[in-house]
Parts: C-alpha cells; structure tokens; sequence
C-alpha cells in the first residue's frame, strides 16, 4: 500500500516501523502477565512521584524567573495529577484489564478528548489540553524507566512513525537510532522535518491517518524525495527500493568527502555555508559537514527541552557549550521564538488564540517578559564575551521583527544588558545585532530598517507562510506555501538587493537556503551567505563549485519572468538536471 506525504528530508530507507504516539505507547498495547502487574502498578506510582516532584519545582522556579501567574499552570497540572479520580481509572485498567500504565494513560487521554472534542466552551477545552500535558510528562518518565516490554529488542533499522514529533519527544529518543520518520500531522517547516532533515534522516510528513494502516514491526519503505511511503512491499518493490538506498548512501558520503574544501563557485566567487542548529550536538554535526560557522542557532529547543526553565547561569552554559563545538567558534545566538507551533506552559501561550502564528509569538512574547527576556540578551552578551577571547564571534539576532519600533527596543535592552554586564565585571566586546526578516511588512519597508541593524537574516519559512497566508504545518494549504511562488521571489529580491546597495551583510536562513534548486536561484540573486541544515552543506557546496555566477544570473533572470510556482520549478529542476544530475537524488519534490 501506498500513502503519498510531503517530502521533507530526502533520502530513502527500507525498514521497520515503530508507531508512537504523543504518549509514548506502542499503538498496539500487549497485556500485562499476572507478574507484571504488581510491578508496572508501582512503576506508575514512581512515574507519579517523580512528576510531582518536577511540576513542584517548575512552580518555584518559574515563579521566580518568570511570575507567579505564570506558574499557577503548574499548580493546575499537580492538581490533575493528584486528582483520585485520575488515579484510580488508572490503576484499575493496568490491574483488571492487565494494561501497561503508558497504554492506560492513553485510554484516559483518549476518553476525555473524545467527551470534550465537540464542545465550544473554551474552558474545557484548556483543562483537556491540561490533562494531555500531565500524561504527556507521566508517560515520559515511565519511558525512561525499564519498561518490561522494552526488552524485546526494536526493530532496527527503525522508522518512526508518529502523528508529530514533539521536540521533548524527540530528546528521548535521541538515543535510538532512528533511520526515517513519518508524521501524520506537520509540513516542510514543522519540528519533525527539522530534526530530520538537522541528523540527515529521510523523512516525509503529512501522511494523513497512517498511524491507522500501520503496526509496529510492518515492513516499510520511505521515499523522502517523492514523498511517498510504502507500507508492507512485496518482494520486487523492496529490491528495487534497496538499490536506491545503496545509491543514496554512496552518494552522501561522496559528498562528505567535501568537507574541508573551500566553499566556492565555479568561477572561484567565496560563499559562506552556515549551519542552523538547535543544540551541542547538532554544532558537532556543523562541524563534521564543513561549515564556516552556525548562521543560526534557535535557543528555544533549549527551554522545549529543559526540564524546568533554564536560568541565566544555565543558559550561558549552554551557549559556551555550542561556542565550543561550533564551527570557528563562529555562532549567531537567535533570542526566543517561541509560540506559533512551539509553545512552553509557563510563558502564557497556552491561551488558544484564533490565529496563534499571528499572534503573540516570537519576540512579542519576549518583550512581554522584560526581565526573562533581559535575562537571555545577557546571556548571549556574556557568551559572546567568552567566544571573543577564544577567537571566535557570536552574533545576537532578534526573530519576527515588524517595525523601527521593535529594534529600538532591542537596541535599548542591548545596552542596558551591557551596562549589566559591566556592573558585574564583565566588558562584552562590539557584538553584531541582527534583524530576521520574516514580516511581510519588515521585509517591503525593510530600507527605513536597515540603518538600524548591523545583519540581515532571512527567514524564509515565515516569509513565506506570512506572504502567500497560507499555514507552513497545514499540508491543505502546502500548495500555496511554496518558496518558489513568484511572489516570494519579488520580496526575496527586494531585501536581498536592498541589504547588498547597503552593505548590510545578509544570510538567508529558511529551509529553502538547502534546496538546490532554490539555491541557484538565490545564488544569482546576489545571496552570497546561506545557513541552512548540517545535511545540506555538503551537497550544497558541491553544487555551488560547479556553477558560476554569470550562470547563476541568467537562471534568476528567466525565472523571474515565469508566473507560475510550477514553471519555476519545473524551470529551475531541468536546469538543476544539466548542471548536477546526480545531485537530483537530495533535492525534494
Ligand atoms: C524561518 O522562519 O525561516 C526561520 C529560519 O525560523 P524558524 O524556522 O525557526 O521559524
Ligand atoms: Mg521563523
């Protein structure tokens, strides 16, 4: 049977499925032996403790760091936990109908959302989101626990298969080894896309209602080109998917081959290939792909993942930690972006908004919280100072700016942190301040901004969804959301020629700065500074080495005159085909 998705990280891979969902359960529960039940009864109780004891500590820290309001969300979730009835519908599934605490966990979830799916009241619908967060986190901890039915051994190699991936989903199973992923939910730019295509793993989202066609243990094939997962082959279509899996691989260690030659054109023009990472771990993989440096870290998947909340101390921590392992010790530090689709409880945004990628995200979140925000801008002021003496440069960049207005604020909590800093001993050295393009609105004045920032980046992935209105995780609308719309390509040339006639220094940081496609066409826009997943630089490089820039400029050229998404696609694909067929194999559809 064949399910067609998005593509979103190229690549193919025969496997084995392994079906998750939010709660961590196998979807397809076993029964617990008479044995097992006293034992799993307890580990439930452990799981319960521990959790009660995290969501305590969540409530003074974040009490302390961030406001008592916003940590009376906690006092709810202990609530629920401690709630009898929750309990004991719990317990009585695991020893009565002998179900593993996770599996029960979900019946629960289940059961309540089904109650609550149709109702209009708001209020219900948050207490349910509340019950999903506690059984969210329960489930997480009796994960980690030595589960019994853990020990058989994982299908390897492993591909996962979710609705979506949650990034605390996607820490614990770092340590799996995980060779594709599919998702129901989520698009080119959703967290699962981003995750795989950061490890290099062939992934393909927006497989609507998979989880119901597909058991842990089927054998499954993902085509992260095409788009196109296969579930339970026969015998001939696995072969022929195997030899393409040989010809992927072969291809990709070529390309690694390129890792420490310069990143050039074919007419010896110098580019800068950054990487975009959201960890220690993913500048490591910076470093092992041949970057210049990280052209942009996204802090928020260090607060989506901290236990609690990270204070100032553990933030710097955390950024000399990538300093270290970054490329050049070369990093740009991007503030939080959090809301929209990446949403942490103790920050208010779990208040449903109408149109929640609008609305109260990213730095308008920040600026709400002056004294957490400050804390950050400190904390990226002081890593900066820390690089400085390692000969390195850290650069901080403010995300979804709209207007003046927003970069003099910034500005002004730029040297009030120095200020801080200095009171405290510590001189930060000149450190560039940065602007993401993303705004429509920044992006079509973006001349009256320019005088006010020492960077550009452009983040296309938002550029885009904001442009054409059209949802980056809604696959309905994924038709419109297309980087290469024409549209986009007039807004692209706006900023990127505005940024060039300024000698203000651009990068481009969207998923399309990895696309070879786009980034021909990108290349003779004038971009010369591409930030993009470790996985991409690689092929990337290659492909720039064998175009020049005169080449580059004519493909833009013809481009432009096309009218249509499809036309410049199909256009910059055939191009793509004569200048490097083998590299068709990294491109997506
Ligand atoms: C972007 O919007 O293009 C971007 C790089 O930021 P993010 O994907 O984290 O929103
Ligand atoms: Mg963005």
């Amino acid at each position: 049977m064949m399910r067609r998705g998005i593509p979103v990280s190229p690549g193919v891979v025969v496997g084995t499925a392994y079906c998750i969902d939010q709660v961590f359960a196998p979807t397809t529960a076993e029964c617990l032996s008479d044995g097992e039940i006293a034992s799993e009864l307890a580990r439930y109780q452990a799981a319960r403790h521990r959790v009660a004891g995290e969501l305590h500590a969540l409530q003074r820290k974040v009490s302390r760091q961030v406001g008592p309001d916003e940590a009376a969300i906690f006092a709810m979730h202990e609530s629920i936990l401690r709630d009898v009835a929750f309990t004991e519908r719990v317990e009585q599934w695991i020893s009565e109908e002998r179900m593993p605490a996770c599996a029960a966990l979900r019946r629960l979830l289940e059961e309540y959302t089904h109650l609550f799916e149709r109702t209009t009241d708001e209020y219900l619908r948050e207490r349910v989101n509340d019950l999903r967060d506690v059984v969210v986190r329960l489930s997480a901890h009796l994960s980690e626990v030595l589960h019994p039915h853990d020990r058989q051994p994982l299908p390897q190699p492993l591909i996962l298969v979710a609705d979506e991936l949650l990034p605390s989903q996607a820490v614990v199973l770092g340590d799996l080894e995980v060779q594709g992923i599919v998702t129901q939910a989520g698009s080119q730019t959703s967290h699962a896309a981003i995750i795989a295509r950061s490890r290099g793993i062939p992934a393909v989202c927006g497989v609507s209602s998979i989880l119901r066609h597909i058991h842990t243990g089927d054998p499954i094939i993902v085509d992260g080109r095409a788009g196109t997962v296969i579930i339970r082959p026969d015998a001939e279509t696995t072969a022929a998917y195997r030899k393409l899996e040989r010809e992927y691989l072969h291809l990709k260690d070529a390309l690694a081959a390129n890792r420490d030659v310069p990143a050039v054109t074919g007419d010896g023009i110098p580019l800068q290939l950054l990487a975009n990472i959201n960890s220690t771990a993913d500048a490591r993989a910076a470093e092992a792909m041949g970057a210049s440096g990280v052209g942009l870290f996204r802090t928020e998947y260090l607060y989506l993942t901290h236990p609690s909340v990270p204070d100032e101390g553990e933030q710097l921590e955390a950024y000399q930690a990538v300093v270290d392992a970054s490329p050049n010790r070369s990093v740009t530090i991007r503030t939080l972006d959090i809301g929209g689709d990446k949403t942490v409880p103790y920050l208010g945004v779990r208040h449903r908004e109408a149109n929640p990628f609008m609305g109260w995200r990213s730095i308008r979140l920040s600026f709400e919280h002056p004294d957490f925000f400050a804390a950050q801008i400190r904390a990226i002021l002081a890593a900066a100072a820390y690089a400085a003496k390692k000969g390195g440069e850290v650069r901080i960049l403010f995300p979804m700016i709209s207007n003046l207005e927003e970069i003099r604020r910034v500005r002004a909590m730029v040297r009030r942190a120095r200020r801080d800093l200095a009171q405290r001993g510590l001189e930060v050295p000149a450190t560039p301040l940065g602007m993401m393009i993303e705004v429509p609105a920044a992006a079509v004045s973006i001349d009256t901004l320019l005088p006010f920032v020492d960077f550009v980046s452009i983040g296309s992935n938002d550029l885009v969804q904001y442009l054409m209105a059209a949802d980056r995780d809604n696959p309905k609308v994924s038709h419109l959301c297309q980087p290469l719309a024409p549209a986009v390509l007039r807004v692209l040339h706006h900023v990127i020629t505005a940024c060039l006639e300024s000698n203000t220094p651009v990068t481009l940081c969207g998923e399309m700065a990895g696309h070879p496609r786009a980034f021909l066409l990108l290349l003779g826009m004038g971009l010369r500074s591409f930030s993009m997943s470790p996985a991409w630089i690689s092929s990337i490089k290659n492909l720039a080495a064998r175009v020049t820039i005169p080449q580059a400029r004519e493909i833009f050229e013809r481009a432009m005159k096309l009218k249509t998404t499809g036309r410049v696609r199909r256009f910059l694909g055939k191009r793509l085909a004569e200048i490097a067929p083998d590299l068709a194999m990294m491109e997506v559809d």
